[in-house]
């Protein structure tokens, strides 16, 4: 469908009635125009609570979990109340009760288990977007859009990596087309929910935190959008973190590649998945902000206009953990321990946010998120257990005491000279360097510093490229 445009809201665009009230009204406009797919979050915070409400039960706390089961209620009946009356009202308010009993079901089946099992979290966890996209699709109903709810469960089919599934494409692409195609054909508005999906065998999954906008590009891809509007809280992509750097900018335009990599190296704008099933079919992203209508947003492009920018943003994360592995006899093949190692992360499912090593017995250290790190250690210990018990490799070291700065531009290669200005100009901020990565694209420089000189060291770099307004 040639003009067809995918909306994913995030979950402060769909935080309260009043804010669902504003996505609504931009669905209203866009929808008069052409046809369009929505995919929108859960309200915001109500994922967080709904896995606060498994941890109570997985540590028997009954108290806990009826009165989180209770505060998750309240929220949605008081959204749907400001949102709705009357008949409509009542039919979604007890739509709303049955979703949520779902949860509760699931919640009290963990509390007697005494356990967690991965897949019941993702059933549990769905429930969120189910709950927020009934309540806009009610809502658009009322005001004469013929919007209706679907659950990803039915459309986008993943593998079975409960808590951070992949889809599968051709599968998805296939229930979308039979699904959601026809619907769009005779002008009704789908609303999907973003985050879950379900193996071929209907296993439900969900794509990991922050999934919803994967959903999204998945949607716009296997539909074949002409363009995909992300709506946030945000005014696009800043070349910086504004609460770090006040003359942080929105940029106009960037590539997939330069906002994938800024994704995944801590910028909150996009889940750093997003991109990819858009590539192929050069589908443009629009970063917007549905607090700020007037703002033009961030163009998200193949390549962009003026070509290959050189520097153009600087991201921070401080929830990270530098691993050392460290080889105490020059016995051991440092390549092999490696390998071993790379398969231990692969096994933790965990990603390395950078990997450097040096020096000849080839020590080697990498940085992971800090969330990712019990499943790591747990690993690497099972892989080397021979040669820890037998002091061959040192202990495992981890130092969380660290932060990760990476600048972003395509083009920075050619900009001889400009590492050695960043490098000069954080330790100008007595910042001291603790590892070094860039990648042979030369699309990020990735530096980790001690956390306090984090913040320093962004606004040093920030300024000494120029990015500012
Ligand atoms: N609701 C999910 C989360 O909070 C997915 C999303 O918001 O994108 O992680
Ligand atoms: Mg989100």
């Amino acid at each position: 469908m040639k003009s067809l445009l995918v909306m994913k809201f995030g979950g402060t665009s769909m935080g309260s009635a009043e804010r669902i009230r504003s996505a609504a009204d931009i669905c209203v406009q866009v929808h008069a125009q052409r046809p369009v797919a929505v995919i929108v979050s859960a309200m915001s915070k109500v994922t967080d609570m709904l896995l606060e409400t498994l941890r109570h039960a997985e540590g028997g706390d009954e108290r806990g979990v009826e009165e989180m089961l209770r505060k998750l209620g309240e929220k949605h009946r008081e959204c749907c109340a400001g949102l709705l009356d009357g008949t409509a009202r009542d039919e979604t308010q007890i739509q709303l009760a049955e979703i949520l009993n779902e949860f509760a079901r699931i919640a009290r089946g963990v509390l007697m288990l005494g356990e967690r099992p991965p897949r019941s979290v993702d059933e549990a966890i769905a429930v969120g977007e189910r709950l927020s996209s009934a309540m806009i699709a009610a809502h658009l109903r009322n005001r004469g859009v013929e919007a209706f709810a679907v659950n990803a469960r039915d459309v986008v089919v993943t593998d079975a990596v409960f808590g951070n599934a992949s889809p599968l494409m051709e599968q998805t692409r296939e229930k979308a087309q039979n699904l959601l195609r026809p619907a769009l054909e005779q002008g009704r508005l789908p609303i999907m929910t973003g985050f879950n999906g379900a193996t071929m065998d209907g296993r439900a999954t969900t794509l990991g935190r922050g999934g919803s906008d994967f959903s999204a590009s998945i949607l716009a891809s296997v539909l074949d959008a002409e363009e995909l509007w992300i709506w946030s809280d945000v005014d696009g992509i800043m070349s910086a973190d504004p609460r770090l750097v006040s003359n942080a900018k929105v940029l106009e335009e960037i590539t997939y590649r330069e906002a994938a990599e800024l994704a995944y190296n801590g910028a909150k704008v996009l889940h750093p998945r997003t991109l990819a099933p858009l590539m192929e079919k050069e589908i443009p992203v629009w970063s917007k902000n549905s607090f700020n209508l007037d703002a033009p947003g961030t163009r998200i492009v193949p390549v962009t206009r003026n070509g290959p920018m050189g520097p153009r943003a600087v991201t921070s994360m401080t929830n990270v953990a530098l691993v050392s592995v460290d080889p105490a006899s020059a016995a051991l093949s440092g390549t092999k321990i490696m390998a071993r190692s790379l398969e231990a992360l692969a096994a933790a499912n965990a990603e390395v946010l950078a990997l450097t090593s040096s020096s000849y017995r080839q020590n080697f250290c990498f940085l992971i998120r800090t969330s990712e790190l019990p499943a790591v250690i747990e690993k690497l210990e099972e892989a080397f257990s021979i040669e820890l018990a037998h002091g061959y490799l040192h202990p495992i070291d981890v130092d969380l005491d660290v932060g990760l700065i990476a600048i972003v531009g395509e083009g920075m290669k050619g900009h001889p000279g400009l590492a050695g200005r960043i490098f000069t100009a954080i330790s100008q901020q007595s910042v001291n360097i603790i590892a070094i990565a860039q990648g042979s694209s030369e699309l990020t420089i990735g530096i980790v510093v001690r956390k306090e000189g984090v913040e320093k060291a962004v606004r040093a770099m920030h300024e000494e490229c120029g990015l500012g307004a």
